[in-house]
């Protein structure tokens, strides 16, 4: 984001760096990313790589185009670990070599965790990785879905990879997809990875897909895909619905996070982060969420493929939402582009009326765009199929984060400040 303090221009970027491509070792039912091999022309017959010189213009470009004094790298796949550490080595000289003086710069690595041992967690402990791992729930829930390509579940491995971690001090955080499984179950969930896997930062994810799509970019469904909302064919039990049948339903959603935040409340606030219930205080002081789905606009975190190409976010991985590539133009040149602008802003200016005159809109904003395939009662587009679940997790909620808001010495404001939201803007 560029926002003008003190009479300079502060460029700050977030880009979702995909080295291995789609590329990864195991093959789970609901992975939105698996398809891209297809839908973005890589040769089958060599597995997408970014390396070096289009590694080093990266790292350098990521590095000098922003003027934080921290910057920091993600790393995500695919299943980036199936790189090697030898290739993060390299990452950490690049990084080291292009890095200004008191300049701090950070790593993040998303994985399924099933590759890691113990020179892996030396490695991530050394140059301080946080590291984000898959895990679904006990051991029924993970391998339902998150299976190798002969189909064996992978709970095992990515339970070892986790204690590797623990042994090396390595900073994690779960990441746990949340779908017509693990929906109905927040409680066992959630005191599964906070007793067993011994997750202080829990980050859930909604698994919602339309039917169409591995080749059908979101805003470009067909129409007789965008249902009324509470049709039938919405709930992912159906017959024909119109989602997978892995997805969560907007119901289940709101089931699910109204169980982790009861339980949560009771017995861990301040001992376990959940970013959902944290960014909800921060958004019932008036403040703008911190999370992207959430907030008013999108557009500040583009993802960037093997081969160097660009688009508006890790979600919007289509041809349609493709920016460049950075073997031709400047990272900042398409973070920073009118198109990339009109995208981000495109998430507050198409909210339907029902959200603008919804309570929770400034905790909400209609959550991620990827979402909103469904059409009001009224018959608008651009409603989210979570948003049941969104509307009844809010009103849950609504007087227990008032009352920590409060506990704190802040005033509850329903509404985000004129003033973070022109800086958000
Ligand atoms: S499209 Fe969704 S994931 Fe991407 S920036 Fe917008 S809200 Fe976030
Ligand atoms: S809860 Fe529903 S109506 Fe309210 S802002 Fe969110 S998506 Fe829109």
């Amino acid at each position: 984001m560029a926002v003008l303090i003190s009479g300079t221009t502060k460029k700050t970027m977030n880009v979702m760096a995909k080295p291995v491509g789609p590329a990864c070792n195991i093959d789970c039912d609901y992975c939105y990313y698996l398809s891209k091999e297809g839908l973005l022309d890589y040769d089958k017959k060599c597995k997408p790589k970014m390396e070096g010189d289009l590694l080093e213009k990266f790292i350098k470009s990521y590095i000098e185009q922003q003027n934080s004094n921290e910057i920091v790298f993600h790393w995500q796949g695919g299943e980036p670990t199936l790189l090697g550490v030898a290739y993060f080595r390299e990452v950490i000289r690049l990084q080291k070599k292009y890095t200004p003086k008191g300049v701090r710069v950070e790593n993040n690595l998303q994985t399924n965790g099933t590759l890691l041992n113990d020179e892996w967690a030396r490695f991530l402990a050394k140059h301080h990785f946080l590291v984000g791992i898959s895990i679904d729930g006990p051991e029924l829930y993970h391998n339902a879905y998150r299976t190798n390509k002969a189909g064996r579940g992978t709970f095992n491995q990515t339970m070892k990879g986790l204690e590797a971690l623990k042994r090396h001090n390595v900073s994690f955080a779960t990441l746990t997809c949340v779908n017509n499984l693990t929906g109905s179950n927040p409680v066992e969930i959630y005191r599964f990875l906070r007793d067993v896997v011994g997750s202080t930062q829990m980050q859930f994810i909604p698994i919602v897909e339309p039917k169409s799509f591995a080749k059908t970019a979101p805003q470009h469904w067909r129409s007789e895909e965008v249902l009324f909302d509470g049709m039938p064919e919405l709930d992912p039990r159906h017959p024909d619905s119109v989602v997978e049948s892995w997805c969560v339903s907007a119901e289940q959603w709101g089931q699910f996070l109204c169980g982790v935040f009861d339980e949560w409340f009771s017995n861990d606030i301040g001992l376990i982060n959940v970013p959902y219930f944290e960014a909800c205080v921060e958004t019932w002081m008036g403040r703008v969420n911190p999370l992207c789905t959430l907030a008013p606009m999108c557009g500040k975190g583009l993802a960037i493929e093997a081969n160097g190409d660009v688009f508006a976010c890790d979600h919007y991985v289509y041809p349609e939402y493709k920016l460049g590539n950075i073997q031709t133009s400047d990272l900042d040149e398409m973070q920073f582009s009118p198109v990339q602008e009109q995208f981000g802003r495109a998430k507050e200016a198409s909210l339907p009326s029902q959200c603008r005159k919804c309570d929770y809109q400034f905790a909400c904003f209609g959550e991620c765009p990827k979402n909103r395939f469904i059409q009001t009662l009224e018959g608008e587009p651009g409603l989210n199929y979570l948003c049941r679940g969104w509307n009844r997790f809010f009103k849950h909620i609504d007087p227990y984060i008032a009352l920590i808001v409060r506990s704190m010495g802040y005033e509850v404001h329903k509404q985000i400040n004129s003033q973070a939201m022109r800086i958000q803007l």
